[in-house]
């Protein structure tokens, strides 16, 4: 009898190499094949590839989207809001953002027929059956629904024996994002839960008003023993219910969070240096290019796109380490939220997405 021999695929880095880069591919070629208005300040834009096939994602994950504005290149996470098992194309739902640099632009410019650049799928904000348990809550604030909405789609068309409490908090009802599809998908699943809580309701508005307290979670889902909770929306909404959770004593592995970007106001971080205004300028050298001014209360990301010099990129929150930069002189500032790692904090490297100047500064790149 004939014995087959284990494929050697050590011999074959090509084809392994082909195989790595249609899963976890570095860069995907879209186009827009369809905008879909979803509220008066969110579109979806459906995205198909223009080269190859999509790769395969977990309902949850982002992709960073390239775009070039007014001729600077920059880009921004967004969520991939549709669902996995489905592969001819990705949602990404945006909501404009007001004085938005990124987020306008798609809104107000993109048309169907649009090429795009985005990275991989990337992030690590999905379910994982090991750690997760079968009971899950999710708090979404704004445009924060996007990832929920890919997850909340597997679980119903793979019929996931999990148990779903979706709590969706909006400034006022016409800002729901997906409201009419969740509300259906509610209705025809005994496992997912939905309700919506609004901070600034209309006169005669009958529903939850307030934010996401700790009273009304508990309203709605009972009991938080045994349930893993998963937030994503804006950074005052994490504060917030981390403040109103805490009572709860749960452990710090049944909450999970997305990373949503640099804060609205970093003056505003705890930490922040006393005397410095967001508008203060210092001088950024980049070694072996360029020199300019730089605002403290800009990540010093966008001051070096604004420049011309582009750092690769994937979360734009701190949290990858993609853009991991060596400090060579002065310092910077960088939220609590920032994951360095103790040899970075030890040789000087900062993450340019969520670092900012708080002195002259000198980089390498
Ligand atoms: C993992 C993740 C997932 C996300 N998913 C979603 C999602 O599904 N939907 C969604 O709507 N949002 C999502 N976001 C947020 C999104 O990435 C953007 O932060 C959001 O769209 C706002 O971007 P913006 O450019 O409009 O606003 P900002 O980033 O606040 O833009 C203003 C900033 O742009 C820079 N800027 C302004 N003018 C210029 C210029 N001329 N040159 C260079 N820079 C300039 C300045 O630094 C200014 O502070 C996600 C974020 C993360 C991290």
């Amino acid at each position: 009898m004939s014995e087959t021999k284990p494929r050697d695929y050590t011999k074959e880095p090509e084809f392994v190499k082909k195989i790595v880069d249609s899963l976890h591919p570095e860069r995907m070629y879209l186009k827009v094949k369809e905008i879909i208005k979803e509220t008066p300040s969110t579109k979806t834009f459906r995205m198909v590839p223009t080269k190859g096939k999509l790769p395969p994602f977990r309902a949850g994950q982002y992709v960073n989207l390239f775009v070039t504005i007014d001729g600077v290149l920059t880009s921004r996470p967004y969520s991939i809001s549709s669902i996995p098992t489905q592969t001819e194309y990705i949602d990404l739902t945006v909501r404009r953002k007001e004085g938005g640099f990124v987020s306008n632009y798609l809104l107000d410019k993109v048309k169907v027929g649009d090429e795009f650049e985005t990275t991989g799928p990337a992030g690590t904000f999905y379910y994982e059956p090991l750690t997760d348990g079968k009971e899950l809550v999710f708090l979404a604030g704004g445009s924060g629904i996007t990832p929920f909405m890919s997850i909340i789609h597997e679980v119903v068309d793979k019929k996931l024996d999990l148990n779903i409490w979706l709590i969706y908090g909006s400034r006022i009802p016409e800002d729901i994002i997906f409201y009419k599809k969740l509300e259906e998908i509610c209705n025809k699943n005994d496992n997912i839960n939905f309700a919506v809580v609004i901070s600034e309701p209309p006169e005669g508005y009958d529903g939850i008003c307030g934010f996401l307290e700790k009273e009304i979670i508990l309203s709605q889902i009972g009991t938080a023993d045994g349930k893993t909770f998963y937030m994503c929306g804006p950074e005052a909404m994490y504060t917030f219910c981390d403040a109103e959770l805490a009572s709860l004593n749960l452990p710090r592995r049944r909450f999970k969070r997305e990373a949503y970007g640099p804060p609205d106001d970093v003056t505003q971080e705890p930490g922040w240096p006393s005397g410095i205004s967001a508008d203060t300028e210092f001088t950024v050298e980049v070694i072996g290019k360029k020199t300019f001014k730089a605002r403290a209360g800009e990540p010093l990301m966008n001051s070096l796109e604004r420049e011309g010099i582009v750092i690769p990129a994937i979360c734009r929150s701190g949290v990858c380490t993609t853009c991991r930069t060596k400090l060579v002189l002065g310092k910077v500032f960088m939220p609590e939220s920032v994951t360095l790692l103790e040899a970075d904090r030890k040789f000087g490297y900062i993450h340019p997405c969520m670092a900012y100047p708080i002195e002259n500064i000198k980089i390498r790149i």
